[in-house]
């Protein structure tokens, strides 16, 4: 992402004081995903997000939310996973933001705990 659509991908999100997520404030696509124009195709925002930061995603990985929002763009919220221990984490942390210990946004997996 350039300077010019990182300013651009900026002004779309806001900051969750409280649970630190990266509001996406533009375009949600039918999934609960934010959407974003870059490069002439529309992007899911969560990944756009998480290649800036952190680099490429894995082929064939999905990113997992952590905080289970979907909307959020926080790249330290998202973990490249396997589209089953996706599925699988998406059925059993459905209680959301409420989560605890390895659905708890803030969850580090080395530590092997929450990180307070
Ligand atoms: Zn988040």
């Amino acid at each position: 992402m350039n300077k010019k659509a990182l300013i651009r991908f900026q002004k779309k999100i806001e900051l969750d004081i409280i649970s630190g997520c990266w509001l996406w404030k533009a375009h949600i696509n039918h999934y609960g995903y934010g959407q974003f124009w870059l490069d002439g195709d529309h992007r899911k925002s969560h990944r756009v997000s998480y290649e800036h930061w952190n680099g490429k995603i894995p082929d064939g990985l999905d990113l997992d939310h952590l905080c289970r929002n979907r909307a959020c763009c926080n790249p330290q919220h998202l973990e490249p996973v396997t589209r089953k221990e996706n599925i699988c984490r998406g059925m059993t942390g459905k209680h959301g933001k409420h989560s605890k210990g390895k659905h708890h946004w803030n969850y580090n997996p080395k530590l092997e705990r929450v990180r307070r």
